[in-house]
């Protein structure tokens, strides 16, 4: 989503930028997304959820997020939803495909499957950071085992790799990623949304080897906490058990017995094939995998999302937006289409200002 976004401001600034995309269409994990582009209501909420994020960055993202918003409506974007559904947070919902065709129609020149090039300058790396890479996840994560990947396959770390060669930081929270729990059975892109399995905070959770590693009570709104948690049990899975009460709850408006139901037959396993006792009340168990959709750290970023080296002085020609920018959710979850359009328009600014 940033790079579609700072070129179509970029063009508002009368520079025609080129968008070099690695992959064969537009839109990235955008285009697969919920789309929900929101911020915390409460400032507070955003630093207690958030609490090892970059105060500036975060600021940016809270206070600019509503123009940012006017902005996108202003290019087109036609809203499906002006709240959120969660009490805790504010933002809008738009069709992904209908945001990604406005974006795209108005970012000038896309070339698909061209990598972006080190070389080029001004530079404003917004590659969705580095949930693609197995080697990356494994060198900065360091799960169990190999994460799924929830998400776009080509985000595979260019931009950090391209950012910390010329110099660039990396920010806190390296360790850290957005992703979700989802059934350990095969899966296809189109079903990142619906097969999420977001009710951790109705079930009790075990891992392989029986232990209860996170209770209920402990489970964030978010859920990350628990999937973060999941990523560092034996082979990065964890076992929902569910007691009739549990199915009965709603999530997003789904009751969980259909979000069970829905998930494929290999994981969902009988009582009688847990690798440990369940609890009496079990009436269903769902295994899972901790899936990735996108890292938390990044490249080290002021709040014009320039690169900032080890001094934090700007590296020369070389921005970075979207989820390639570190250091905006440290310690917790914050949406990444918000940091990607807001730190797109500010990197896309700033630009133009020093072009000027
Ligand atoms: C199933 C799902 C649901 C989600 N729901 C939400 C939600 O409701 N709300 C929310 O805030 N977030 C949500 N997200 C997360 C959100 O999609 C991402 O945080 C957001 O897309 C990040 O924006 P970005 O621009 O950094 O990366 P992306 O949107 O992924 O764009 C990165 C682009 O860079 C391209 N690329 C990679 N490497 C290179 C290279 N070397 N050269 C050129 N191009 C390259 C990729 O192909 C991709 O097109 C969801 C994600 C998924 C997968």
């Amino acid at each position: 989503m940033a790079g579609l976004v700072a070129a179509t401001r970029l063009r508002e600034h009368g520079i025609d930028p080129i968008v070099r995309e690695k992959g064969t269409r537009a839109g990235g994990s955008m285009l697969l997304s919920s789309c929900v582009i929101w911020r915390h209501r409460e400032w507070d909420d955003f630093r207690r959820e958030c609490p090892g994020g970059d105060e500036q960055l975060q600021r940016l993202v809270w206070e600019r997020l509503d123009d940012a918003l006017d902005w996108l409506e202003a290019q087109g974007a036609v809203p499906v939803a002006v709240e959120t559904g969660n009490p805790l947070t504010v933002g809008r919902r738009f069709d992904p495909a209908a945001l990604t065709q406005v974006l795209a129609s108005r970012a000038g020149d896309v070339q698909l499957n061209h990598a972006v090039r080190s070389g080029d300058a001004p530079l404003v790396l917004c590659t969705g950071g580095f949930g693609g890479s197995p080697d990356l996840v494994d060198r900065y994560i360091e799960p169990a085992a190999p994460l799924r990947l929830r998400a776009n396959q080509w985000s595979t770390g260019d931009g950090l790799l391209i950012g910390t060669t010329r110099g660039g930081a990396l920010s806190a929270g390296l360790g850290e990623f957005y992703g979700r729990n989802m059934p350990d059975a095969p899966w296809g892109e189109s079903e990142l949304v619906s097969l999420s399995q977001l009710y951790a905070r109705f079930a009790r959770i075990y891992d392989e080897d029986g232990a209860e590693f996170f209770t209920r009570d402990a489970v964030t709104w978010s859920e990350t906490n628990v999937v973060a948690a999941t990523a560092h049990r034996p082979h990065a899975r964890a076992y929902y058990v569910l007691d009739r009460a549990g199915l009965e709850q709603e999530v997003r408006g789904r009751p969980v017995a259909d979000i069970v139901d829905a998930a494929p037959p290999a994981a969902r396993v009988p009582l009688g094939g847990l690798p440990f006792a369940p609890p009496e009340d079990a009436v269903a168990a769902v295994r899972v995998a901790a899936s990735i959709t996108h890292t938390i750290g990044g490249l080290r970023v002021d709040e014009r999302a320039r690169v900032l080296d080890e001094r934090d002085v700007p590296v020369e020609g070389l921005w970075a937006a979207g989820v390639d920018a570190g250091g905006v959710a440290t310690g917790g979850y914050a949406s990444g289409l918000a940091q990607a359009l807001v730190l797109g328009l500010a990197a896309a600014d700033h630009v133009s200002a020093s072009l000027a």
